[in-house]
This record gives C-alpha cells, sequence and structure tokens, in this order.
C-alpha cells in the first residue's frame, strides 16, 4: 500500500448511471495502479434532494461492479458541524459576508440571460445596521466568500495559487483562477454548507492525495484551491476524466433520467459490459 489517497464520492440525487460508473472506473483503476486506497465519501448536504433508497442503490452498484472502498463510508449529513466550524473560522477572519439580494436582484445585476447561480457576482457586506434589519425580518441570505478579504489575506500567495494536474502525458502546474468564480456562496440561511465547502473540508481531513473527477467540473478546482489555501488544507493532484455523453451529446445527467445501472444489471448486462461502454464512450 502507497500513501497514494483518492476517493469516490457520488451525491445520493439518483440512480448512478453510466456516467458515474465511467468516473468509479477511473478512480479505482488510478488507486490500483498507484497500489493506493479509495475512500467513498456521500455528498448528501442537500437533503431536500437526497433519499436514503439512493444511497443504498449506490452502495448496491458498487458492490455489483466489484468496486471495494477502504474505511467506512463518510456520509457528510453526519458532519454538519465540521461545516459550521469551518464557516465559523472563515468569519471570524472576515472573509465570509451575508448576501441577502435575491435571484432577481442579482440577475437585473448581471448581462442579459446570465445564470444568477452561476454568474460570477462580486458583493460586500451590509453596514451592521442593514444586516440587523434584514436578519430581523428572516430574510433568506447567503454565506458567500469575499474575494476581496481573501486577496487581502493572502496578499502574494492570491496571485500564485497552482495546483498540479496530472494527464496521461505528465504532470503540469496550472494557475487557479478563483476571479472566474466571483464570491461564491459556502452555505445558506437554510443549507449549512455548499459542495465547494463540504468537498474541500473532507478532502483534507481524509487526506485524499489525489482528486480524480470528471473534466465538467475542472473550472472549480479554482474555488478548491482558494479555500485549500484559506484554511492552510493541503492541495491535491487533481486529474479529470472524460464524460460518458448521451446520445444528443450531452452529459448523462441523473435528473434528465438516464438509464440507472440496475436497470442493464436487470436487462443481462455483466459490469464488463458497463466497463466496455464506458470506455467507448
Ligand atoms: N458529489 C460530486 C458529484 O457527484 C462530487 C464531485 C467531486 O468533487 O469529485 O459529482
Amino acid at each position: 500500500m502507497t500513501g497514494f489517497v483518492t476517493r469516490f464520492a457520488p451525491s445520493p440525487t439518483g440512480h448512478l448511471h453510466l456516467g458515474h460508473a465511467a468516473s468509479a472506473f477511473h478512480v479505482w483503476d488510478a488507486a490500483r495502479e498507484a497500489g493506493g486506497r479509495v475512500l467513498l465519501r456521500l455528498e448528501d448536504i442537500d437533503q431536500t434532494r437526497c433519499r436514503p433508497e439512493y444511497e443504498a442503490s449506490i452502495l448496491a452498484d458498487l458492490a455489483w461492479l466489484g468496486l471495494d472502498w477502504s474505511g467506512p463510508v463518510r456520509r457528510q449529513s453526519e458532519h454538519f458541524d465540521d461545516y459550521a466550524r469551518v464557516l465559523d473560522a472563515l468569519q471570524a477572519r472576515g472573509l465570509i459576508y451575508r448576501c441577502f439580494k435575491t435571484r432577481r436582484e442579482i440577475a437585473a445585476a448581471l448581462p442579459a440571460g446570465a445564470d444568477p447561480d452561476d454568474a460570477p457576482f462580486i458583493g460586500k457586506p451590509l453596514a451592521p445596521q442593514d444586516e440587523a434589519r434584514h436578519l430581523a425580518l428572516g430574510h433568506a441570505f447567503a454565506w458567500r466568500l469575499s474575494l476581496r478579504a481573501a486577496r487581502a489575506a493572502l496578499g502574494d500567495r492570491y496571485t500564485a495559487l497552482d495546483y498540479t494536474e496530472e494527464t496521461a502525458s505528465g504532470a503540469r502546474t496550472v494557475r487557479a483562477n478563483p476571479a472566474a468564480f466571483g464570491d461564491v456562496v459556502l452555505a445558506r440561511k437554510d443549507t449549512p454548507a455548499s459542495y465547494h465547502l463540504a468537498c474541500c473540508h473532507d478532502d483534507a481531513l481524509q487526506g485524499i492525495t489525489h482528486v480524480i473527477r470528471g473534466e465538467d467540473i475542472r473550472d472549480m478546482t479554482s474555488v478548491h484551491v482558494l479555500l485549500q489555501a484559506l484554511m492552510d488544507w493541503p492541495v491535491p493532484v487533481y486529474r479529470f476524466h472524460p464524460l460518458v455523453l448521451g446520445p444528443d451529446g450531452k452529459k448523462l445527467s441523473k435528473r434528465a433520467g438516464d438509464k440507472g445501472l440496475s436497470v442493464y444489471k436487470e436487462e443481462g448486462m455483466t459490469p464488463g459490459d458497463i466497463r466496455a461502454m464506458t470506455l467507448a464512450a
């Protein structure tokens, strides 16, 4: 066993489909080649969309594929206190602020057609009396990471946030560009942690040395490297694998009702067939 530790981190918001199987094969193959370990993490912080039956089906599908993990499963919903502590630490350092702007207000400030959930919004903390007024009225808010405060906290490090990406042809250093994301949301009034916060916290806590994930979330690595710098968390090595596309050329999505792995199983396919299909894509 080497020091190589990676993870598979599905969200139990649906059944695993071919895209997840491809991702899982990339993760387990990499660990096998490196003589390392795979940890399993269920990213179930969004309790409105995650369901126990999906979790059970993920575990059953992984067992069917013959993919076994080391140690206990980490369920993020069991660790909200951990994420609250990170938020508290960031708040104490003035790195996050409550943003009360509604989606409509954010959309109005953006170029027409921009998605308020994805646009690089930059805001600022409200004056204490204005914030108190919003809180007293019970208004919803997002905890946003202030890029301005992050830049001030990190000084020269802010302009040299680098990470290593490994590809089939070797390793290269990539400069993160967190400004492309603006002040990202790290939590909301009723959602204790965002994906970014919980994922980076857990990668650090679980000693993940290699993050292997789909190319579709490559860009988000910039946000993660910024959080790692602010929290003094180690920066794992990153690898990005190609996505399995549907017949329409678009990414497969659980929500779009793509065929779950158990359906292929019922149709008589073997794990070997699934592997062949994900590689052929
Ligand atoms: N929960 C994320 C997903 O299902 C994990 C992505 C990652 O951080 O590797 O895509």
